[in-house]
């Protein structure tokens, strides 16, 4: 008997491979579903939701970074905050901060203030966390719905966040602004193809913390950087643009206290939106008002929500 050839044994792999990749391409696509025929009311061109993770120094103790990154995200609940909502608020633009519950206990003033000038005020985890166990995962959900409406009444209906789609479904929650996989809002359901929720995707070339942040997630020295604000302005209109032209555009900008709430850039995001309003037909809604726009205009049709 003769020895297979390697390259044959590569062969069989590479179709196993290739049959489990294709599998789940079909799954991937039985529980998501686009909004092929999506439209804005009459007059509306683009939505633009400015959306902000307020982590503060959460997400930063959760990695166990230095104390200089801790004292970064204290900046964003102190300060940066504070200027994005005075930003916001100067240029009408209603947006959607993510929050970690704790946030609640550590920077109640800002939030209150968030709600009082209409900003919506979406779940963020409670610690910057996804716990593993379903019990841990639905408990951090209702302790940061609670810390949330007891601020500014109201539960929230949205979730930056990875915790099992059931769970999110069973709080009220009504979309994830996570996920990447089309540029308009879309609808994802779990691997039971239940569960369904509304995605409004961003993505990581339009997030702040990706060019102002050095040693984001642990980067290495070599992948750290500080980039010039006007390079990023130029980029993020360039994708306002693009998608403008589209006539039917939507751009998430992620953006965080800690990172743009630092005054240079908070002016540059300020010229930013005033050019983004000369141009008829600019919308900026908050999350929750465009999810109950999309899911009131254009329900899924094979998912059920
Ligand atoms: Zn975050």
């Amino acid at each position: 008997m003769t020895a297979r050839p390697p390259q044959d044994a590569g062969a069989a792999n590479t179709d196993d491979d290739g049959r489990a990749a294709a599998a789940a391409a079909r799954a991937f696509e039985a529980r998501h579903e686009t909004l092929d025929d999506f439209h804005y009311p009459d007059g509306i061109r683009i939505a633009v939701n400015f959306t902000a993770d307020f982590d503060a120094m959460l997400f930063r103790r959760a990695l166990n970074e230095p104390p200089m990154q801790k004292a970064k995200g204290e900046f964003g609940g102190r300060v940066g905050i504070w200027r994005l909502i005075e930003l916001f608020d100067a240029h009408g633009v209603k947006a959607t901060f993510f929050t970690p519950g704790r946030i609640c206990e550590l920077y109640p003033q800002s939030l209150r203030a968030a709600a009082a000038s209409g900003h919506e005020l979406a779940d963020h985890m409670w610690e910057h966390l996804t716990p593993e166990s379903d019990e841990l995962q639905r408990d951090h959900i209702e302790r940061t719905a609670a810390a949330l409406a007891e601020i500014c009444g109201e539960r929230p209906v949205g979730t930056r966040s990875y915790y099992r789609q059931a769970h999110l479904k069973d709080a009220g929650h009504l979309y994830n602004s996570e996920g990447t996989s089309s540029r308009l809002p879309y609808y994802a359901a779990d691997e039971k193809r239940e569960n369904c929720l509304l995605i409004l995707p961003f993505h990581y070339a339009i997030d702040d913390a990706q060019f102002y942040n050095f040693g984001w997630l642990k980067s290495e020295p070599q992948a750290q950087r500080l980039t010039d604000p006007e390079r990023i302005m130029d980029m993020w209109w360039s994708a306002f643009e693009q998608q403008y032209a589209l006539g039917n555009g939507y751009l998430n900008i992620c953006l965080h206290p800690f990172v743009s709430g630092r005054a240079l850039r908070t002016r540059l995001l300020g010229q930013l939106i005033e050019r983004m309003k000369e141009k008829p037909g600019v919308w900026f809604p908050t999350c929750a008002q465009l999810a109950r726009y999309v899911l009131a205009e254009f329900p899924p049709k094979s998912l059920k929500f």
